[in-house]
C-alpha cells in the first residue's frame, strides 16, 4: 500500500517550512533558512517510513531544497548536521558516508547560480535532478564503500519507484514556494503600481502649485527694475522674491521625495514628522480641490516600518479623502498616544460625502472602486501597509457627513 499513513505524516513534516515561509520571506537569512529546513531534517531521519521493504528516506528534500535557496552556508550548515546526527543515531561508517556525499555536494555548489536566475519550472526541474543524483549517488557509493557490490541491483533497482515518488514530493514543495513568491511579488508590484498612479495625479497640482509663487517671483523682478525705487522696497521686494522661490522649490522637492523610488527599510518613524510630510505633498492636492487640511502634531511618537510605505499609506488616505470633498471641506490630521498599551491611533477625518455600511465592508478588496477613473487599489495598499506593521484600522462614516480613518499602531520599543 503506497498510501502508508506514516508516509503521509512524512510528507506533511517535509511541507512544515511552507508553515513559516511566508512570515519571514523578506529574511533571506542563511541561518534562518537553515532552521527552517533543518527541523524537517532531523523529523525524517528519526523517523524514516519502511515501504515495500525499502526505506522511504525523505531526508534528501530538506536537504536539496534548503541548500538550493539558502546557498552556501545553509549547504554547509545542513551537511554539517545531517552528518552529526548520522553519527549519533550510530551503525554507520561516518567516514564512507561523508565520502558519498560528496558528489552531491560538489554538483549543489555548481548548480547554485543557475538555481538562484532559474524561472520556477526549471528550479522543479533541477530540484527532481539533484533528489535524484543524491539518492543514486549516496546509497550506491556507500555500499562500494563497504564492499557490497549487490547492493545495486539486488535493493537499489527495486526501490526505484519509490525514490521517484520522493523526488515528485520534492518538485511540490519548490512548486509550493514559487507560488508563495509569485504571490508576494505580484503585491508588491501592484503597491508600485498604485504608487505611479498617484505621483501622476499629484505631479498636476504641484505644477498648478509651482505656477503661484513664479507668477509672484515675475511681478517682484519687474517692479524690482524700476530705477527709482528706494532701497528700503528694494530689500522688502528681494526678501520676498527670495521666500517664494524657496516656497516652488520645497513644493518641488516635497514631489521628488513621493517619486523617487526607495529602497524598502525598516526603521524607527517619527510619526508627527512623517505626518507633517504626508500633510505637505497632499496640501498642494487639497488647494486645488478647495479642501483645508488642519494637522494637529503636538504630539510626539515613533512606530516601526518602512518610511516611504507609511507616508504613501497616508498619502492614498488623505487623497480619497479630498476626492470625497469636491465642493471643498476640512480633512483632518491627528493623533494620540496610548502609553499604556503602547499602541497611537492617527485619526484621518473628512468631511465628503461618505459610505454606507457595505461600501466600508467592501474596502480593501482590489478593484473596489466607485469612481470613474478609479483602480480600487489605493486602500489595498493602505491595508497591506498597516498591516505589515502590525497596525489595525477602522473605518467609521456616515453617507453625506464624512470618513474617519483610525489606525492603531504598536509603538516602537524605546532603546
Ligand atoms: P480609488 O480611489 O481608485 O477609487 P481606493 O482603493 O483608493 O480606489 O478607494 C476605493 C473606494 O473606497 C473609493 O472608490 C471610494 O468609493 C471609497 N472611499 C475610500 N475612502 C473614502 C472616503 N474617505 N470617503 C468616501 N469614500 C471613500
Ligand atoms: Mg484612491
Amino acid at each position: 500500500m503506497l498510501f502508508h499513513s506514516d508516509l503521509i505524516l512524512n510528507a506533511f513534516i517535509i511541507f512544515l517550512p511552507l508553515i513559516f515561509y511566508r512570515p519571514f520571506y523578506k529574511r533571506k537569512n542563511p541561518f534562518f533558512l537553515y532552521v527552517l529546513f533543518l527541523v524537517p531534517l532531523l523529523i525524517t531521519m528519526t523517523f524514516p517510513v519502511k515501504i515495500f521493504d525499502s526505506v522511504l528516506d525523505l531526508r534528501g528534500i530538506p536537504l536539496v531544497i534548503g541548500s538550493l535557496y539558502g546557498g552556501l552556508y545553509t549547504t554547509l550548515l545542513l551537511f554539517g548536521s545531517l552528518l552529526a546526527y548520522r553519527q549519533a543515531l550510530g551503525g554507520i561508517d561516518l567516514f564512507h558516508y561523508a565520502i558519498a556525499l560528496i558528489p552531491t555536494a560538489v554538483l549543489l555548489l555548481i548548480a547554485f547560480k543557475t538555481f538562484d536566475g532559474a524561472s520556477a519550472k526549471k528550479r522543479m526541474l533541477l530540484v527532481f535532478g539533484m533528489c535524484f543524483f543524491l539518492r543514486v549517488t549516496v546509497v550506491n557509493i556507500y555500499a562500494l564503500l563497504e564492499g557490497n557490490p549487490s547492493f545495486f541491483m539486488a535493493s537499489f533497482v527495486p526501490s526505484l519507484p519509490i525514490i521517484l515518488v520522493q523526488c515528485v514530493m520534492a518538485v511540490m514543495l519548490v512548486f509550493m514556494i514559487e507560488t508563495i513568491r509569485a504571490q508576494h511579488r505580484m503585491q508588491e508590484e501592484i503597491i508600485q503600481a498604485e504608487k505611479m498612479k498617484v505621483v501622476s495625479e499629484i505631479a498636476a497640482s504641484v505644477a498648478h502649485e509651482v505656477r503661484n509663487p513664479l507668477t509672484s517671483v515675475r511681478g517682484f523682478i519687474q517692479l524690482l527694475s524700476d530705477p527709482s525705487l528706494g532701497d528700503r522696497k528694494r530689500q522688502e521686494f528681494s526678501a520676498i522674491t527670495l521666500e517664494e522661490l524657496d516656497r516652488a522649490e520645497s513644493i518641488i522637492s516635497d514631489y521628488l521625495s513621493l517619486a523617487k523610488p526607495q529602497i524598502e527599510k525598516l526603521e524607527p518613524i517619527v510619526l508627527e514628522e512623517a505626518l507633517a510630510k504626508a500633510s505637505q505633498i497632499l496640501s498642494s492636492y487639497a488647494n486645488l480641490q478647495n479642501v483645508e487640511i488642519a494637522a494637529d502634531l503636538t504630539s510626539s511618537a515613533t512606530v516601526y516600518g518602512s518610511k516611504s510605505k507609511f507616508r504613501q499609506a497616508i498619502i492614498n488616505i488623505g487623497k480619497n479623502a479630498i476626492e470625497a470633498m469636491p465642493g471643498g471641506g476640512k480633512l483632518s490630521l491627528a493623533f494620540t498616544v496610548n502609553e499604556q498599551a503602547r499602541t497611537v491611533t492617527v485619526t484621518i477625518a473628512d468631511t465628503g460625502i461618505g459610505m454606507s455600511e457595505q461600501q466600508i465592508n467592501r474596502l480593501g478588496a482590489p478593484y473596489y472602486s466607485t469612481k470613474e477613473k478609479g483602480t480600487g487599489l489605493g486602500t489595498m495598499v493602505i491595508f497591506s501597509v498597516i498591516r505589515g506593521m502590525n497596525g489595525r484600522i477602522d473605518v467609521r462614516s456616515k453617507e453625506g457627513a464624512g470618513t474617519t480613518y483610525y489606525i492603531m499602531l504598536p509603538l516602537a520599543q524605546r532603546a
